[in-house]
């Protein structure tokens, strides 16, 4: 990804894509202190745009990050970013990171807190599963308690998580895995959330230890429009067996069906295909 023309816009400036480097002795390198953002854009708008730069900044205030920018500033950072690079449909990354300083041990406040916005084209995040619906795998790794770390936040640090359920998920065949909590309820997935549809109503975890996802918001709100009915409460792994519809939001996976998790099979049935035009529809209608 680091060679390719283009601008990513970087502490105030835009500058060549190749440009865009840090030093090796980064804080965020060795500690993980970074925060972040998944975007998309349609039609050259992003949607939901300041909800993400307000997550963004509650991201590093949780993680002990203050990020030195505000919600309007980072809109025109990520305006900027997009006019350069002259995309339309795009997905947009926004980094914050604690850089190098005078401190290289843990505790790093002295050292500045920087930021990044880069912007490319990115289509469906699980190819063909789109239509025919993924098949995940069940990680082995456990989302952590609040009390552990502030596990809603969108921090680089609880990715690593993700990463290694993503790879053995992947070993096996899988797009991706469903993850735990540290309770042994359903979470979520690598980067996106979980719904299941069982008797014409909706299930989906209740969001207290891993992200609350816009897309899930977005989707709860328009099932809400719809007159669905939508439970959001504690899931427990064998209920899997029960359900008869499933996919994934976020905001690069939009939504996608799911036909398979562990030994559990799923129809992408009418009410899947319902709310995956219905996002789609919305994303780019709301432009
Ligand atoms: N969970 C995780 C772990 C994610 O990385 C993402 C993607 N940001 C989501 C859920 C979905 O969040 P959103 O709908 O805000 O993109």
């Amino acid at each position: 990804y680091d060679d390719r023309d283009g601008f990513i816009w970087m502490d105030g400036d835009l500058i060549e894509w190749r440009s865009a480097k840090v030093h090796v002795l980064t804080h965020a390198m060795h500690y993980a202190s970074a925060v972040f953002e998944g975007e998309r854009a349609y039609g050259g708008r992003i949607f939901k745009s300041e909800a993400h730069s307000q997550r963004l900044l509650e991201s590093g205030a949780a993680m002990d990050m203050p990020i030195p920018y505000s919600v309007d500033q980072i809109e025109k950072a990520k305006a900027d970013t997009m006019r350069a690079n002259g995309l339309s449909d795009a997905y947009v990354r926004v980094l914050a990171w604690r850089g190098s300083g005078p401190d290289m041990g843990v505790a790093a406040a002295r050292n500045p807190v920087r930021m990044a916005v880069a912007t490319w084209e990115w289509g469906a995040y699980y190819g063909d599963a789109k239509m025919k619906g993924a098949k995940l795998d069940i990680s082995k790794w456990k989302r952590p308690s609040p009390e552990t770390i502030p596990s809603h936040a969108k921090a680089a640090g609880l990715y690593m998580i993700c990463t290694m359920s993503k790879h053995a998920a992947e070993a096996k065949g899988c797009s991706d895995a469903l993850m735990m909590d540290y309770r042994g309820y359903v979470a979520e997935a690598t980067g996106a959330n979980v719904f299941f549809v069982r008797d014409g109503k909706v299930h989906t975890p209740m969001p207290d230890c891993f992200l609350n996802g816009i897309t899930r918001q977005t989707v709860i709100g328009m099932m809400k429009d719809k007159g669905i009915e939508v439970v959001e409460r504690h899931i427990m792994p064998d209920e899997l067996e029960g359900f008869e519809q499933c996919w994934l939001t976020g905001t690069a996976a939009e939504v996608t069906p799911v036909g398979e998790i562990g030994p559990y099979r799923f129809e992408v049935g009418a009410l899947t295909r319902d709310i995956a035009t219905s996002y789609e529809q919305l994303v780019r209608g709301n432009h």
